[in-house]
């Protein structure tokens, strides 16, 4: 009978979470195995990622034949930068990850790892080259260790351990009752935004990939709680490739260089101060959030 109610359980999972709008993609596609979308090539040889050079190199997509989404995106991210792409709702940020993790395949152009064209290399290897900060974090039903530990197969309490202390919720652990064990989720702890967010930190830090993704990582939250967490951000950016896609411009200030991505098009980039000094869109957008601080808590308009 338990047989029978294994993919029932799983259907109400993937419901929950999806009505929740919380979806952390390399878990979801993990629990799910939709593998489908894009699949190995027959010679497909595993990633070998040297400094962790990305390239992006004339790249369009669209998810439907249609509509194009990117139109001809060229990004040059050095072994180690960090590079932050902005931009209004839509305008095709969050697929640009999607890409890079190979949830779809480009349409035009093409994607490059030190080099390595990521169609051609395995899944597997490319997925645990990446790692994803998302928006929102799904933490499963389980404890806190086991959270922690499933951004790496075989992870030891060491690694765990080490991880904790980087994404600073050591003392926060230390305070629970039964400490890494315990469970959180529906019938244990509530974790606030900011709790979970760290988490996901610490899962990304046991995964401790050479390139990273935050994906509006921060946005959930409060700006005091997100000023709390970007100074761990950037220590965790250190010595990786990292591309930073953030609503609130104060959290990319830090960049080597900024995106201004518009309708799937590059419009502008630079410094932060390169791009005040040009007096265009990200100057603007910068104004108004510099604005929206002053009046205290901005709303998000995302
Ligand atoms: P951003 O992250 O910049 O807000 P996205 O990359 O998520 O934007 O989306 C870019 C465009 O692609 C939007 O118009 C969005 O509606 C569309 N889009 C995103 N995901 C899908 C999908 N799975 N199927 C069809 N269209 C999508
Ligand atoms: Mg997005």
């Amino acid at each position: 009978l338990s047989q029978l109610f294994r993919p029932l359980d799983m259907l109400g999972w993937v419901y929950r979470t999806i009505r929740q709008g919380v979806i952390d993609m390399g878990a979801m596609f993990d629990l799910l195995d939709t593998g489908a979308e894009v699949k190995d090539a027959a010679d497909a040889q595993p990633l070998a990622v040297q400094q962790g050079h990305v390239r992006f190199e004339g790249v369009q997509f669209g998810y439907d034949a249609d509509r194009q989404i990117l139109k001809g995106i060229d990004l040059d991210i050095p072994a180690g930068a960090t590079v932050a792409v902005v931009g209004p709702s839509g305008a095709g940020k969050s697929t640009l990850a999607r890409l890079m993790y190979r949830f779809y395949d480009v349409t035009g152009g093409r994607i490059t790892i030190d080099g390595q064209d990521i169609r051609e290399v395995t899944q597997t290897s490319l997925r645990a080259a990446i790692g994803i900060v998302p928006q929102d974090t799904v933490l499963f039903n389980e404890t806190i260790g086991y959270n922690i530990a499933y951004g790496r197969e075989g992870a030891t309490p060491e690694q765990i351990a080490e991880a904790v202390r980087g994404a600073s919720i050591a003392g926060f652990i230390q305070a629970l009752p039964d400490g890494l064990d315990t469970r959180v989720g529906e019938r244990g702890l509530k974790l606030s935004g900011g709790e979970k967010q760290r988490v996901a930190i610490a899962r990304t830090l046991v995964k401790n990939p050479p390139i990273l993704i935050l994906d509006e990582a921060t946005s959930a939250l409060d700006s005091r709680t997100e000023a709390d967490i970007q100074a761990t951000l950037e220590s965790i950016e250190q010595g990786r490739t990292t591309i930073v896609i953030a609503h609130r411009l104060s959290t990319v200030v830090h960049a080597d260089r900024i995106i201004v991505l518009e309708a799937g098009r590059v419009v502008e980039q630079g410094t932060h101060a390169e791009l005040l000094r040009e007096g265009g869109i990200y100057a603007e957008m910068w104004a108004r959030q510099a604005q929206e601080r002053e009046e205290g808590e901005a709303p998000v308009a995302e």
